[in-house]
Order: C-alpha cells, then structure tokens, then sequence
C-alpha cells in the first residue's frame, strides 16, 4: 500500500533518530543495566503510537531462583492494539545486549551514522529492529489502517542470558496472547522457521594433587582430561556427520556441531598435580536428535574410557539445553509475510533454522506459527563495529505493516 511505504519513507530521520536514543542507553547484560530508562523511552513510543502499555517486573524471588543476584530491575514491557479481532499478533524484541570490548572504530554506546548504517553495539541486535517494529505500527495507525488481528508488542530484557527471566517469564506467566509470532531471525531474502537445540556441559575431570617433585603420589588431572578430550574428538567428527533434512541458509549449517573448550579451568601452580581440570562443551542439536541421545553420546564415551582407565574420575555436568524448534510454515503467518516481501522488495523470501536460538522458541514449543525476520546489518552481532542499513531498517518496517494489514 502506497500509503504506508510513503510514510515509512518520509520517517526515515525519525527511524534512525529512535534507533540512534536506544542504542545510546547501554543496557549492557550481564549484568543488566540502565532497563528502566530504556523501558521508559520504548514505552513513550509506544503510547505516541497509541498503544496502550503496560510493565511487569520480575520478582525478586523468581530471579534468584534463576541466579540473578544483581543487575537492574528485570521490567518486561507489553503494548497492545486492541481491535476486538478473534486472533492476535504477538511481536516480541529484546532491549539488551551484550557486552563491548574496547577495539571498536566508533564508541559502541554513541551511534554514528555513516554511508547508510547505523554503527552501535545492539544496532543489528536488536534495538533497529524495536525501531523498525513500533514505526510499522505507526504507519498503520497514521492512516487509519486497522489491521483484522489484534497486535501486541513485547520488550524484554535478559534474551542475552537466555531468556527465562524476559519473554520466557512472561509466556510461563500466561501474560503473552498469540496465535502467530514474530521476532528476530534472518534478514534479506531469508525468514526462519525455528532453530537447533543447544546443550552446555561441563566436563570435570578429577585426579590427586601432590608436589610437582614427586608426582607419583598423585593422579595428573590435567593429563586425563587430554585423554577424555582426545575421546571426545573422535565423537565430535562423528556427530559433524549428521545432517539435519531442514534447510539452513549456511549448507555447513545443516551438521550437527560440538565445540571444546569454550571454558577451561583448572591448574593453580607450576610445581603441582593438578586434582581437577574442566572443559566446557557447547553441542548444537538437529531437529532429527534429542537433548537426551546428545547426552547419552557423551556419557557413553566417558564410560567406554573408565574401562580402560580405573583411575578415570569423570563427571559430566548439563548446565542447560534446549531440543531444536521448528515452526510450521504453511500457515497464514508465513503467506502473510511472504506476500508482504514481495510487495515491498519483488522478492521471493525462503524459509530455514537458525543455528542459534531466540525467545520465539518459548512460543514455538506451544505450537505457534512463528517467523524470525530481521534488518540486515553486517552479521556482527555480538561483535566489534555492529551496524544496521538504514534501508533495511525502513524495508523491514514496511514489511511488517503489509503483514500485520494482510493477515486474519
Ligand atoms: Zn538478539
């Protein structure tokens, strides 16, 4: 509609103006800063738009619980259009990000705007996209387009974390009302449908400490760690043989994946047997595999070794995990979308996982539709120098008016 991409156009300084104040307030996580003031600016925004809004912090109780001991106040914030619609919406951003080193070009927390791109730590992940989400509601709002669903938008903190103590918390809580859903995902000519599982082990390996000068006394941790890693090697290039029948945007994406090593402890002086050494494991999970054979696969190795090895202490900590989420995509969600992307970019998008997770799995699990898009940038979330086209911006806007306009 010619009305909308008129106005999304001509709000062009506004986009990046709004994208430019959240980037400017630094809701670094962990440990989770300044949430209260960038809430207060989104909520502002949303009420422009004439949404009605509402805030629901997380009980101290239940964050402890979840081992958050400090940080700021963790504020979810909804905001609905109410259309009196049998069905709604549910768009859901994330507010933090995360940390930044000191190796950027530009200060990660003062955004410059440079040959159309926005240069800021959470650009791309994910506050142009808050931007581009409240403006698709503006547009539909300025030129009294009511949609034939009802719209609720959330804002979360702590997706950086993993979620439990943001939109997890809110959706465990009853509070989010969705019969389709959309947050982040892939960008440009690609929309994702879900993503794979993802377990963290820690692998400790115990031994006997004793005097470096008389290491027969002791059993050398460090040394049967080398031993279980090595075992472990072998494990990991047989499960980089799975591949997943799903489409990923990446075709390496389609394996399975294990990575060593992410955390190493252990050894605390030169002249000592070490008595205990760990390694992290991160395991990426197919649709095809469960958290329990992911697990299996690992202790199995572990005890094929302790046969052989009668000194061989072994434990095999889960910290978390998650199986694989995919969302069905013949649904009124995806031809909703998929229309509204060739309305505005005469381009056809593709379905595929992400490799890595978001909040939408809360809802993916429940059975809801739900569709992963975001503003391009330079895939540099989570790293130096991250930046959003403000092209794209404003592209992925229009695209969300149109599906918001299309769908029933
Ligand atoms: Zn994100």
């Amino acid at each position: 509609m010619k009305k909308i991409i008129d106005y999304l156009n001509s709000n062009r300084n506004n986009i990046i103006e709004f994208t430019k104040d959240l980037i400017g307030i630094s809701t670094v996580n962990p440990p989770g800063k300044n949430y209260d003031k960038l809430v207060r600016l989104v909520e502002r925004e949303c009420k422009a738009a004439g949404l009605r809004t509402k805030r629901y912090a997380v009980p101290t109780s239940y964050l402890r619980e979840k081992g958050i001991t400090e940080g700021a106040e963790r504020i979810n914030l909804i905001a609905d259009w109410n259309t009196n619609s049998k069905k709604t919406l549910h768009i859901t951003c994330h507010y933090d990000v995360v940390p930044a080193t000191g190796n950027w070009k530009t200060p990660p927390f003062r955004p410059v705007v440079n040959k159309g791109r926005i240069y800021g730590r959470g650009a791309e992940d994910m506050k142009g996209n808050i931007a581009s989400v409240i403006f698709a509601i503006k547009a539909l709002k300025v030129n009294n387009l009511a949609p034939r669903v009802n719209v609720q938008l959330s804002f979360c903190p702590d997706e950086e974390t993993g979620g439990a103590t943001g939109f997890g918390w809110l959706v465990k809580k009853g509070l989010i009302k969705a019969d389709y859903a959309i947050s982040e995902g892939y960008s440009g000519e690609w929309v994702a449908c879900g993503n794979k599982g993802v377990a963290w082990f820690d692998i400790e390996v115990f031994g006997k400490s004793a005097h470096a000068s008389s290491p027969y006394r002791g059993i050398n941790s460090f040394e049967k760690m080398v031993k279980v890693a090595s075992a472990l090697f072998d494990l990991k290039k047989r499960i980089e043989k799975k591949k997943t029948k799903f489409v990923t945007r990446n075709k390496l994406d389609k394996a399975a994946t294990l990575v060593m090593g992410g955390e190493l402890k252990g050894g605390l002086k030169v002249n000592t047997v070490p008595d205990l050494s760990v390694f992290s494991i991160d395991r990426r999970l197919l649709p095809e595999e469960t958290m329990g054979e992911a697990i299996k696969e690992i202790k199995n190795v572990i005890s094929d070794l302790k046969k052989k090895d009668k000194d061989l202490r072994v434990n095999v900590k889960l910290r978390s995990g998650n199986n694989a989420v995919t969302s069905g995509t013949d649904n009124a969600l995806f031809q909703a979308f998929k229309r509204a992307a060739i309305k505005v970019k005469n381009k056809r998008v593709k379905e595929a996982i992400l490799s890595g997770a978001t909040d939408l799995r809360f809802l993916i699990v429940k059975g809801v539709p739900c569709l992963g898009y975001s503003a391009k940038g330079g895939e540099k979330w989570h790293s130096d120098n991250e930046y959003v086209i403000v092209k794209s911006l404003i592209e992925t806007s229009q695209i969300l008016s149109h599906t918001i306009l299309y769908l029933s």
